[in-house]
C-alpha cells in the first residue's frame, strides 16, 4: 500500500445471494462500517438486487459497482444491460473482463478495452481485471500475459484514460480455489503492471484479486505496489469481509 492511493476494497457477489440473504448481509456489513474512512469500499450484486442494494447503502460509505458491462449504448441485445443503465442505478464502478467472462463467455481483449470505454462513457469507474493461467505462469509467461492483456486495452482506450480507472491483477489459478498468490509473486506483477502505465503508474489503484481472505490480507496490503482487493468468497461473509476491509486502513 501507498498513502498516496486511497485504498480500495471491492466485494463481488458474482451469482450470489437472495433478497433475504442479501439484507442480512448488508445488514451486518453496515453496522460494522464507519462512515467516515481512508478506504473506499464497493459493493457489486447481481443485477436483480442492483435496486435492493442501492437502497440498502444510501446514506452509508459504501459505494455501489456493477459485475459486467455491455458495450453498446443500447438497442436489440436481450439480455443484456448497459452501462448507462448502470449509472442511472448510481453504479459508481464497473468490473471489466473479469477472467470467469472471459473463460466462460468467452469475452476478448477486444470486447473488454470496449467495455471499458462504455463504462467510463457512463460515468463508472472500470476495474480491469487481468491476469495469467496456471499453465502460462508454470511456463513463466506471467508477465508477458499480463502486458498484452493490459496493452490489448491501452492501445484502444489510450493511456490517459487511466486517469480515472481502477487494475485488478487476478491470476485465474488463485480465484476461487483457496490458493493465493505470495507476497513476491503478487509484489512482482503489480510492479509489472505499473510499469506499463506511464504517467499513470504511480496513481492508478492496483488491486490483488483470488482467495483473499481475513488471513492473509494484512500481508497482501502491505505490499508497496497493492492498493487493496477485489474479492469473491470472502465478500459473502460479512465478519470475514469487514476484517479485510480494516485490514485496508
Ligand atoms: P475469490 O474471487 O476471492 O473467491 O477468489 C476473486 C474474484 O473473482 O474477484
Amino acid at each position: 500500500s501507498n498513502t498516496k492511493r486511497r485504498q480500495l476494497v471491492v466485494g463481488n457477489w458474482k451469482m450470489n445471494g437472495n433478497r433475504q440473504e442479501n439484507a442480512a448481509l448488508l445488514a451486518q456489513i453496515l453496522s460494522g462500517w464507519p462512515g467516515q474512512s481512508p478506504v473506499q469500499v464497493v459493493i457489486c450484486p447481481p443485477f436483480p438486487y442492483l435496486y435492493q442494494v442501492r437502497d440498502t447503502l444510501q446514506g452509508s460509505a459504501i459505494e455501489l459497482g456493477a459485475q459486467n458491462v455491455n458495450e453498446e449504448e443500447k438497442g436489440a441485445l436481450t439480455g443484456e444491460v448497459s452501462a448507462h443503465m448502470l449509472a442511472d442505478m448510481d453504479c459508481k464502478f464497473a468490473i471489466i473482463g473479469h477472467n470467469e467472462r472471459r473463460r466462460l463467455q468467452g469475452e476478448t481483449d477486444d470486447r473488454v478495452a470496449r467495455k471499458f470505454i462504455a463504462a467510463q462513457h457512463a460515468g463508472l469507474i472500470p476495474i480491469l481485471c487481468i491476469g495469467e493461467s496456471v499453465a502460462q505462469r508454470d511456463q513463466g509467461l506471467h508477465l508477458q500475459v499480463i502486458s498484452r492483456q493490459l496493452n490489448a486495452v491501452i492501445e484502444v482506450v489510450g493511456l490517459d484514460a487511466f486517469a480515472n480507472a481502477v487494475v485488478a491483477y487476478e491470476p485465474v489459478w488463485a480465484v476461487g480455489t483457496g490458493k493465493t498468490a505470495t507476497p513476491v509473486q503478487a509484489q512482482e506483477v503489480h510492479r509489472h503492471i505499473r510499469q506499463q502505465l506511464g504517467q499513470y503508474a504511480e496513481s492508478v489503484r492496483v488491486l490483488y484479486g483470488g482467495s483473499v481472505k481475513a488471513h492473509n490480507a494484512k500481508e497482501l496490503f502491505a505490499l508497496p505496489d497493492i492498493d487493496g482487493a477485489l474479492l469473491g468468497g470472502a465478500s459473502l461473509d460479512a465478519q470475514e469481509f469487514l476484517t479485510i476491509c480494516s485490514a485496508a486502513i
